[in-house]
């Protein structure tokens, strides 16, 4: 893949408005792969320009024509897997079967379930005396992080335009690339002008002048908390639409009557997995007292295993940042049983998967998302108590409950603050909406309620 030096906008690859460029990093090796312009509000204007210009056209589009378009658009994935797999593992550090498989692979399922939902949605129903109109919001801002580079934009892009929306997109500035593969997609995909546009930059310039631009209808958001508060009181104050996806600390349940050695095993590969860099994975996981030593060895065993097959954290800053939190761990009293903060290697971002026990539940390795591949281990005493510790932070996105029988794994589940749980491993489903209850964000992506995100409803009274 190589760069493009302008902006998508409007159909067309156009020079930026500034000079300025960002430089993008492999992460294994260190080097320079590539640079993108760095764009400005000057951009970011045109591009919600173009997209306000396409609104009309596609939104008066039939929901079946939509479809065909979006059909053809993970057709362009399909044929394309291969160089999106390459380009994920360049520019984020992932091994390649995980690209290929998760980075690629994923995508391709969410685009193709938008083009049958947007086919079969009933974007019109009758109630009572009423006719329900579902009807697009407008004009969407899009702003993805890096940790998951091309499933975080068709997380967002697909429904909104089965929805009827155009979209300005402004991606994670560490992984540029895989967003400007994606806009080839868009153009070989035939989509028309100005539905999709793509401004690359900075967080705090391209991301916020597209937050705060008072012509985008809908500003869908997916990062940390930090930058997701400040998005929503803005969107707050201007009486706009907003979706955020934010941070995690979901827990690992493990019931005593689970089958501990395999609820060990897959929850260590859910944290390792991406090099911890996933926003739901299950970096606490709780055991009872009773078994607690042997989790303890299984999970050393498991995470030994992977060495620096995991991969690095995607840049410096991240890396130093997983450094400082598995030190703040050693420093409260944790018993680092795997790992720990020095690097594996002499270069790249690697991290040694790294797993502490005797953690407690007020701890901060315990308590605040560390985004690298580090498990904390506590211990519980009884069933109320994991219930508490589970619930006991200020997020609530994801989650895992292991039991013998799957109705005490689920009358578990009911208990948990939280919007997704596996039960005894359950299976990833592209349609299952996804989202946090309490601080993990508002809103949910995939299958139709991620849909209807992106709609807002008319009714007509006969
Ligand atoms: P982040 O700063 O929140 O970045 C997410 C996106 O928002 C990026 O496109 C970023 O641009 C943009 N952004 C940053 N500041 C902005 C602002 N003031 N206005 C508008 N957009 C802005 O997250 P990060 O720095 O990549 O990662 C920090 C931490 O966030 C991680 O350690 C992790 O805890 C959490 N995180 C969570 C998820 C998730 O899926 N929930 C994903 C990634 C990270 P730049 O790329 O230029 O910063
Ligand atoms: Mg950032």
């Amino acid at each position: 893949m190589k760069a493009h030096h302008g902006m998508y906008i409007g159909g067309e690859w156009r020079p930026a408005a500034g000079a300025d460029t960002i430089e993008v990093v492999n992460p294994v090796d260190e080097q320079v792969i590539g640079r993108v312009p760095a764009g400005t509000s000057a951009d970011v204007g045109h591009a919600v320009r173009a997209a306000r210009a396409a609104l009309p056209g596609w939104a008066a589009t039939p929901p079946t024509e939509r479809a065909e378009k979006l059909a053809a658009l993970r057709d362009v994935l399909v044929a394309r897997k291969e160089e999106i797999a390459e380009t994920v593992t360049a520019e984020l550090g992932s091994p390649l079967p995980f690209s290929q498989a998760v980075h690629a692979g994923v995508p391709i399922l969410v685009a193709g379930s938008y083009a049958e939902l947007a086919a079969t949605y009933a974007f019109e129903e009758k109630v009572g005396n009423s006719t329900v109109y579902h009807e697009p919001v407008g004009v969407v801002g899009a702003i993805t992080p890096w940790n998951y580079p091309l499933h975080q934009i068709v997380a967002k892009v697909a429904p909104a335009l089965a929805a009827g929306c155009t979209v300005v997109l402004k991606p994670a500035e560490d992984t540029p690339l895989t967003a400007q593969l994606f806009a080839e997609a868009v153009a070989e995909a035939d989509l028309p002008a100005g539905v999709f546009n793509l401004v690359t930059g900075l967080g705090p310039v391209a991301g916020q002048a597209l937050a705060e631009h008072p012509d985008v209808d809908l500003v869908s958001f997916t990062g940390s908390t930090t930058v997701g508060r400040r998005i929503g009181g803005t969107a707050g104050a201007a009486v706009k639409r907003v979706a955020l996806e934010l941070g995690g600390k979901s827990a690992n349940v493990i019931l005593p009557s689970a089958d501990l050695a395999k609820a060990v095993n897959v929850g260590v590969a859910n944290v390792m997995s991406n090099s911890g860099q996933t926003c739901s994975a299950w970096t606490r996981m709780l055991v009872h007292t009773s078994q607690y030593e042997e989790a303890v060895g299984l999970a050393a065993a498991a995470a030994a295993k992977y060495g620096d097959r995991i991969g690095p954290v995607v840049s410096a800053k991240q890396r130093s940042r997983v450094r400082s939190c598995i030190e703040k761990g050693i420093v409260e009293g944790a018993r680092l049983v795997v790992g720990g903060p020095e690097s594996p290697r002499e270069q790249g971002y690697f991290i040694s998967p790294t797993v502490f026990a005797d953690v407690t539940p007020d701890m901060t390795i315990a308590q605040e998302e560390i985004f690298g591949p580090v498990l904390s281990i506590i211990r519980y005493e009884d069933e109320e108590e994991a219930v508490r510790i589970a619930n006991g932070t200020v997020y609530g996105l994801a989650g895992a409950v292991w039991a013998a029988e799957e109705a005490e794994a689920v009358a578990f589940a009911r208990r948990l603050d939280t919007g997704q749980v596996d039960i005894n491993g359950g299976r990833f489903n592209p349609l299952a909406p996804f989202g946090g209850y309490k601080q993990s964000g508002v809103g949910r992506e995939l299958g139709s309620h991620g849909l209807t995100e992106y709609l807002q409803t008319k009714s007509l009274q006969f």
